[in-house]
């Protein structure tokens, strides 16, 4: 596009997003480059390769719709892949579609810079390059950042310690080992079974617990590989449409629709088949009532009761607030691993964790002795990764300060001030299954990058109007749910499960359906939101795209 500057278009990260969007700006004709910080793709899948790593969402829609030639020649083995079939997936796409070499692998971003007097971004990376560029393009995940709680002694533990977000890359033996896990969302439940299947000891340390839904796990045998490839076109129509972006059935009916009996008959049929579509294919009314989220609360607490073979340990995983107002994760012998002799569950509740010792973990009222401690404790979650990269807009204003309080969108993907920047998965995106959100919000960019060029434009931000409008309606759709209410339930979304960070409003409930409807038509008005900048406009002045 210009001779003045290194690339039109810089990507950050090689997920989902980064990849998509990376590919579809070359297919633009913009010279793009791609920044990474690990040493190959797959973004969170390359990051988590703790034991036990899998998807929680079916194979066929957690993944790329756009490529023909990828949806046909890839074959998933199992419903919920593994970290290492996932990692495969990233790095056959990557080569099937060529866009290695527009990788540079072990390069983080640590700056960017806007460059009013030229509309350009500076960009600067941990090894010491510059680079500008006309358009700066953020995918560096929602769930990047991972958090280690700030417990006093871990420099003293004579054990191993990991991260599931950190995982080592060399295979780690736990034969005989005393582990203590902690932490108990998504990854801890994923961990924690599979670990106890060597280790000597497991000790679980809970601290909220959550309503885990079976996955139901199987092969994908031939003939449905056959019919997956042959339904793809309306998998992602039907993905598109549903509300968190998934290909699962959407029910019609309230829980007062039925009778109790038919009620429970109904989260039984949903329990059996597994995974998320308890949440989606019982009863209509489940995110926005509380006596029907209640009715499956509770049912999913009678599971657990039965499952469970110690009462008191049954009880204590026993959640107590909304199901939902913390994302359920999906297990796999969750449960089932705490009838194990060898695992345990410490409630840390109102008992914390207050040391690490040398020899393994001090709680108000005891000591735990450990060998290995496996920290599953999370992410400082979609402003988190902003934090540490000082990222410029106009005037100088810091995007980590714009985000400190209440976290600015407009869409979930462009703030005021920061122009020409995109926030694949920022704030305020829809909370979705992320390939489909992604791919979504990545047409979106193109579009909004294809409009400039139309017409001649060098930069376009939106209106603080229109990012006032954004968080305001994000704010109002979370208040109509059940999730606003659940004050105990320390979410990520709502950022309260890092200390200190303002509890607020992270991402953007209102449905996958309405949010890409929304973007479509943004799109098709020419971009209301935004003002744009002419290239001839040396003063600097925006000029509205209805003038
Ligand atoms: P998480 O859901 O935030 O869970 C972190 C856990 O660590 C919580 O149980 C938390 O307790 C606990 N914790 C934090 N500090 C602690 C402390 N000082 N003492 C004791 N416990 C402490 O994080 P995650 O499990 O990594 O999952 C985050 C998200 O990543 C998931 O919701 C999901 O969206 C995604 N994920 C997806 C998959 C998948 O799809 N297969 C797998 C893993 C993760 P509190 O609840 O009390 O704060």
């Amino acid at each position: 596009m210009s001779d003045s500057i290194d690339f039109d278009a810089v990507v950050i990260g090689a997920g989902f997003g980064g990849l998509r969007a990376l590919h579809d700006l070359r297919k633009m004709d913009l010279s793009t480059v791609l920044l990474e910080a690990g040493t190959d793709v797959g973004g969170v899948w390359y990051w988590n390769r703790y034991p036990g790593a899998r998807t929680d969402s079916e194979a066929w829609y957690y993944c790329y719709s756009f490529s023909k030639e990828v949806l046909a020649e890839w074959d998933w083995s199992q419903r919920y892949p593994t970290q290492d079939e996932m990692s495969r997936y990233f790095r056959f796409v990557t080569d099937r579609l060529d866009l290695r070499k527009h990788i540079r692998f072990q390069t983080r971003l640590t700056g960017a810079t806007w460059d009013e007097s030229a509309n350009v971004w500076l960009v600067q990376t941990n090894d010491g390059q510059s680079l500008t560029c006309r358009y700066l393009v953020s995918a560096a995940g929602p769930l990047s950042k991972p958090f280690l709680p700030d417990i006093p002694g871990l420099d003293s533990f004579a054990g191993e310690w990991y991260q599931t977000a950190f995982w080592p890359k060399h295979d780690i033996d736990f034969t005989g080992k005393r582990v203590a896990v902690v932490g108990t969302g998504a990854s801890g439940v994923q961990v924690v079974p599979v670990v106890a299947l060597s280790a000597a000891e497991v000790t679980v340390f809970q601290r909220t617990p959550n309503y885990v839904l079976p996955a139901r796990n199987r092969p994908l045998d031939e003939a449905e590989r056959v019919a997956i490839k042959a339904d793809y076109d309306n998998i992602w129509e039907r993905a598109r449409r549903q509300f968190y972006a998934m290909d699962l059935p959407v029910c019609e009916h309230g829980a007062a629709d039925y009778s109790p009996a038919d009620q429970q008959r109904v989260l039984e049929r949903a329990w059996e088949v597994g995974g998320f579509r308890f949440l989606f294919d019982t009863f209509n009314d489940l995110w926005l009532d509380g006596e029907a989220n209640e009715i499956a609360s509770e049912f999913i607490r009678s599971k657990i009761r039965a499952i469970v073979k110690d009462p008191a340990t049954a009880e204590l995983l026993c959640p107590q607030y909304p199901l939902a107002a913390k994302r359920p994760p999906c297990g796999h012998g969750y449960y089932e691993a705490y009838n194990r002799e060898n695992v345990s569950l410490v409630d840390v509740s109102k008992n914390p964790i207050t040391e690490i010792l040398p020899t393994g973990l001090r709680t108000a009222t005891d000591v735990y002795e450990a060998d290995v401690i496996i920290f599953a404790t999370g992410f400082d979650a979609i402003t988190g990764p902003a934090q540490g990269v000082d990222i410029r807009g106009r005037d100088g204003r810091r995007l980590s300060e714009v985000w400190e309080t209440v976290p600015r969108s407009y869409l979930g993907m462009a703030v005021d001030g920061f122009p020409n920047m995109f926030t694949v998965a920022g704030p305020l995106g829809p909370f979705a299954n992320g390939p489909t959100m992604v791919e979504g919000q990545v047409e979106w960019v193109t579009d909004a990058i294809s409009r400039m060029q139309r017409h001649g434009a060098v930069a376009m931000e939106p209106t603080p109007e229109s990012v006032d409008s954004w968080v305001q309606h994000a704010g109002e759709i979370l208040e109509g749910t059940v999730l606003a209410n659940a004050a105990t339930a320390n979410s990520w979304f709502l950022g309260a499960n890092i200390p200190g960070k303002p509890r607020g409003i992270l991402a953007y409930f209102g449905g996958a359906g309405t949010y890409f409807d929304r973007l479509d038509s943004e799109a098709e008005a020419d971009f209301p939101g935004f003002t744009f900048t002419a290239a001839d406009d040396t003063a600097q002045q925006t000029v509205s795209v209805n003038s």
